[in-house]
């Protein structure tokens, strides 16, 4: 079976290459911000959104209709791992997760407000799904939407909001109807970030950058500005979560680090014997090596060929999410131990091994096995839709 790029593809991602080499600038592409780096929030990162958006690389996979160029989902696929190895900020949020579920449930209002925007790069969203009590079990949301007079009047508290504190739009999830069954009774809004009775607090978290938590005090939100059909909010959040699985979690940084990690070896000196001559430390990095060829090929094998169909399915981008995400950290574990005692020196000191690069990276992939569906969810998930065993709780 060949699960190769087809010529036109390898000919998209040569240009994409070539073009990030040509526009590289340090400033944008921070390899230090790990995960991070995919955020657009500053405005040199901005400002290089935009130029990603001039070359006709935001929406490619959208319909013509609304802009896009209705190619299959594999480029965004080629664009996002191109840019994520030079790490640059990615087509994210914007292009997949809100304009995606517009285009198939936004009226025409919205639709017209927000696509032409996100594909010029001139709106940040943010993403407020999880709260307190409503993290794995996302339908749970308890953010209280009361119908009023030309609208909704929003109160209670989100949790772990990432870009919150520099986005322009917000994107959340509410309970509209407390009667129904959980799943049912939750809808999708879109408020200005700026919206007086919304407050942001930053969330530091053990990585290097911060989320947020974000509260509601009587946040009046017009009728249009409610998503899709009322009560129909977790069905088309599920929709965009498979997505996110794996535009979130690209396989380029893992790559980057497992090289990273190979070279180091083949030089440093531990106790003055050069590592590479540690029989354990060969084993280890052979098996790392190992593993990030099996990501490669689980990618290319089920999310590559996926997209080429157009959609990611759900029991594959759960396998994706939770062997990368695991691979990832194992990567960083792995070359502290080898750095022995050195390692722990803090990111940035000269006498860190690597500048300290592992061990700021081992804290920022602790993040990326619980964002986006921890690692036992996705274990959940690939247990009961996967292998047919019951469900657990
Ligand atoms: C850096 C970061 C950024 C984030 N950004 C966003 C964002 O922008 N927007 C947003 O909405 N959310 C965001 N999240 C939230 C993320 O989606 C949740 O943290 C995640 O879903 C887990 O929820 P929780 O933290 O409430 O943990 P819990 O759901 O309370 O889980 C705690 C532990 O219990 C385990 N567990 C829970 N249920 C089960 C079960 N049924 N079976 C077995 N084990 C279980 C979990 O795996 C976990 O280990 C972010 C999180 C992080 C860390």
């Amino acid at each position: 079976m060949d699960f190769d790029l087809s010529p036109e593809e390898q000919k998209f991602s040569d240009e994409v290459e070539q073009w990030l080499v040509e526009h590289h600038d340090p400033v944008v592409m921070d390899h230090h911000r790990e995960n991070f780096s995919q955020l657009s929030d500053t405005p040199e990162r901005r400002a290089f959104m935009k130029k990603l958006a001039d070359k006709g690389w935001l929406g490619m996979s959208w319909p013509k209709e609304y802009g896009g160029q209705e190619i299959e989902g594999v480029y965004e696929f080629i664009l996002n791992e191109a840019l994520s190895k030079h790490a640059a900020p990615q087509i994210g949020k914007g292009v997949g997760i809100i304009g995606k579920t517009l285009i198939r449930h936004g009226s025409d209002k919205l639709k017209q407000e927000f696509l032409p925007k996100i594909l010029t790069a001139d709106v940040e969203f943010a993403v407020g799904y999880s709260e307190p009590q409503a993290g794995s079990d996302a339908a749970n949301m308890q953010l209280k939407a009361e119908k009023v007079e030309g609208g909704w009047k929003l109160n209670g508290q989100k949790m772990w909001t990432t870009s919150a504190h520099f986005a322009d739009w917000y994107w959340v999830g509410a309970r509209t109807d407390p009667d129904k069954k959980k799943h049912d009774g939750l809808s999708l809004f879109l408020i200005p970030m700026d919206h007086p009775g919304l407050e942001v607090q930053s969330l530091p978290t053990i990585g290097k950058d911060t989320t947020n938590q974000v509260f509601f005090e009587d946040v009046f939100v017009p009728d249009d500005y409610l998503v899709g059909e009322r009560g129909r909010g977790f069905h088309m959040i599920s929709e965009a979560l498979d997505l996110e699985r794996f535009t979130m979690f690209t396989l380029s940084p893992i790559t980057n680090r497992t090289d990273l990690l190979v070279d180091w070896v083949k030089q440093a000196k531990r106790d003055g014997k050069p590592l590479k001559d540690d029989p354990q430390t060969r084993k280890t990095i052979a098996n790392i090596a190992t593993d990030t060829a099996v990501a490669k090929a689980l990618s290319t094998r089920f999310i590559c060929a996926a997209m080429k169909g157009g959609k990611p399915p759900t029991i594959q981008s759960s396998q994706y999410k939770l062997f990368t995400t695991t691979l990832s950290q194992r990567v960083c574990d792995e070359a502290l131990d080898i750095s022995s005692a050195a390692g722990t020196i803090r990111e940035g000191q000269e006498l860190a091994p690597l500048l300290g690069r592992f061990e700021g990276a081992y804290r920022a992939t602790m993040n990326e096995t619980v964002g986006g569906g921890a690692s036992e969810i996705q274990k959940n998930i690939i247990a009961r839709r996967h292998l047919g065993l019951p469900k657990n709780f």
